[in-house]
């Protein structure tokens, strides 16, 4: 197995009846690259930006952000690099900056909350990322939004942010795609309208099972609600899709669901045009992908939305012999 799938290191990411989707790398700093490129990533779908935040004894300045982003749009020579905007909070804490002790963090201030209310941070993060634009193909998403004012508010310090630089003479690509990720509830009911704004949607279910479950992520002991394959899931990722493709965006996922060899035949039959996992899981999927054919995934997902429970669509994946 491991000799067929380092055949497909350079080869593209089609299914058996010819569908071609993107398989994307998550990671974490720029020192990651080597393991994506070695695995034959054909993008970034997830740099988790705030990897340069936690690894610096204080705010990392607009020049130390740019080098990094520069070394990754670079390194990905015009492929694809979606940037997270800083997710900090929830479990993930800076030294130098001090948040509230919060009785639920994960439902607390972080992410693009923290962005929006601390907006030189932001500002300064939106600036490195547009000056390194130039340097290759890159696209911007922020974390967490939970409605569509959040979405329309972090746009607009986007767009003042590069109308400045532009003003100030600087060059930037005129071609970023501003998207965001799926992870609230609430954003994906309504994935329809953010849709209308948003370039593109990155589904993180890493959040969204712990958001829709109410059960945190960490916690072992509701560890067994952790349900990738429950069709309330499966049916909240297929509205993100659906929503997407009708205002002709992409919807991609970056959440460990992405890699999971089980969801990959319902999320392909599902139209997901971007999977974005570790370095480590793109061969072993690009073969998978390989095998299926769309067209016999359309009665997969059909069961699946129509399944109760997590073990029901499990079993009905098992049933393809793949
Ligand atoms: C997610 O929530 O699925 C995700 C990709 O983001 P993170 O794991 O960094 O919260
Ligand atoms: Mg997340």
């Amino acid at each position: 197995e491991q000799a067929e799938w380092k055949l497909l290191k350079n080869a593209d990411t089609q299914s058996a009846d010819g569908r071609h989707v993107d398989i994307a790398a998550n990671i974490g700093t720029p020192d990651d690259l080597d393991g994506v490129i070695d695995n034959g990533g054909e993008a970034i779908g997830l740099f988790r930006s705030e990897f340069l935040y936690m690894n610096s004894a204080e705010l990392p300045t607009e020049d130390e952000q740019f080098e990094a982003y520069k070394k990754v749009v670079e390194g990905m020579d015009g492929h694809q690099v979606v940037i997270r905007t800083m997710d900090i909070g929830g479990d993930k804490h800076l030294p130098y900056l001090p948040l509230p002790e919060e009785m639920n963090p994960f439902l607390g201030y972080r992410a693009i909350r923290i962005s929006l209310d601390r907006q030189e941070i932001f500002r300064t993060q939106l600036r490195a990322l547009l000056r390194a634009s130039k340097f290759g193909k890159l696209a911007i998403m922020f974390p967490m939004i939970a409605t569509v004012d959040e979405f329309k508010e972090a746009r607009k310090i986007y767009d003042e942010e590069r109308s400045k630089l532009i003003d100030a003479g600087q060059s930037v690509a005129d071609n970023i795609e501003v998207g965001m990720m799926m992870e609230i509830p609430a954003a994906v009911l309504i994935a329809d309208k953010l849709a209308k704004y948003a370039d593109f949607f990155s589904i993180g279910t890493n959040d969204l099972i712990q958001y829709s479950f109410a059960a945190d992520r960490g916690n072992e002991h509701v560890s067994y609600l952790y349900q990738p394959y429950n069709p309330s899931l499966l049916r909240l990722i297929k509205q993100v899709i659906d929503s997407a493709h009708k205002e002709g965006k992409w919807a991609g996922m970056c959440g460990e669901m992405a890699g999971d060899q089980i969801a990959v035949p319902i999320l392909l039959g599902m139209g997901l045009d971007e999977f974005s996992m570790s370095a480590s899981s793109i061969l072993q999927t690009r073969s998978l992908i390989k095998r299926l054919d769309t067209n016999e995934l359309n009665s997969l997902v059909d069961s699946a939305l129509d399944a109760e429970t997590n073990e029901e669509v499990i079993e009905l994946v098992h049933q393809l012999n793949l």
